[in-house]
């Protein structure tokens, strides 16, 4: 790092757990982040912000008005606009890394390809469908995830890592009958600062394991509950039979 790249990580440089061999493990990695909607939005900056390497984005929906209480990336100009060319132009005006986006949905073959080529993958998305394909790809390709949720004043996060395979993935906590549940914002209301706290949890769990600071959520389910202003978490393990990362999965 030069003078200026020295000053602009101070901050983080002067943790005893970053340090700059922690700064630089975060400059040289890729993180995939899946969904560019309250969630993305709030990881993403504080990733690009933080000096991530390269920085991926995928979403494939556009912006309108009713994603701008929390969906900070994007201003009223955007509107009409696709959220990953508006996040593009947002992040690279503030990220000393590259930034690359996705604007199709990514699945099947695309998505497993996407998640291969990254360090670690943050689903920022909204769905239960979603969510089950990015865990499947992670697992089967040995990349960590870091998964978030929120849905009003509720929020859930928890990692999924190949280094803790006794915790099992995210399909061994959430089983198979999710269809049934599918619950998302523009149907069951969020509200915007309890996006911004789970996007900010998740950009901590991220940005710590790249740094190879110890996660507690890799063994974890966090729960917030934003009415209660509390949070806790729950202990998580490997269901045998999970299709994903079970025995009969191998
Ligand atoms: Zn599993």
């Amino acid at each position: 790092m030069d003078d200026r790249e020295l000053l602009y990580h101070s901050a983080h440089i002067l943790l005893p757990q970053m340090g700059i061999e922690g700064v630089e493990r975060v400059r040289g990695a890729h993180v995939l982040v899946i969904g560019a909607g309250g969630l993305g939005s709030v990881v993403a900056t504080y990733l690009a912000r933080s000096g991530i390497g390269r920085l991926t984005l995928a979403d494939n929906d556009t912006v309108s008005a009713s994603n701008l209480p929390r969906q900070i990336l994007y201003t009223p100009e955007d509107i009409g606009t696709p959220k990953v060319v508006a996040a593009a132009g947002a992040l690279a005006r503030c990220a000393p890394g590259e930034i690359a986006v996705h604007g199709e949905r990514l699945a099947g073959q695309a998505l497993v390809q996407a998640v291969r080529h990254a360090d670690l993958v943050c689903d920022a998305s909204d769905n239960f469908a979603t969510r089950f394909a990015v865990n499947a790809a992670c697992v089967r390709e040995g990349v960590p995830l870091v998964s978030a949720a929120v849905i009003r004043f509720e929020g859930q996060l928890l990692v999924v890592d190949p280094g803790t395979p006794q915790a099992g993935c995210y399909r061994c906590l959430y089983g198979d009958d999710f269809s049934a549940d599918e619950e998302r914002c523009a149907e069951r209301g969020v509200f915007a600062p309890a996006a911004g706290v789970m996007g900010s949890l998740q950009a901590l769990a991220a940005l710590k394991m790249i740094a190879g600071i110890e996660e507690p959520l890799a063994r974890a389910l966090l729960v917030f509950d934003g009415l209660a202003q509390a949070s806790h978490t729950i202990g998580r393990k490997r269901d045998p039979d999970c299709p994903v990362c079970g025995s009969a999965a191998a």
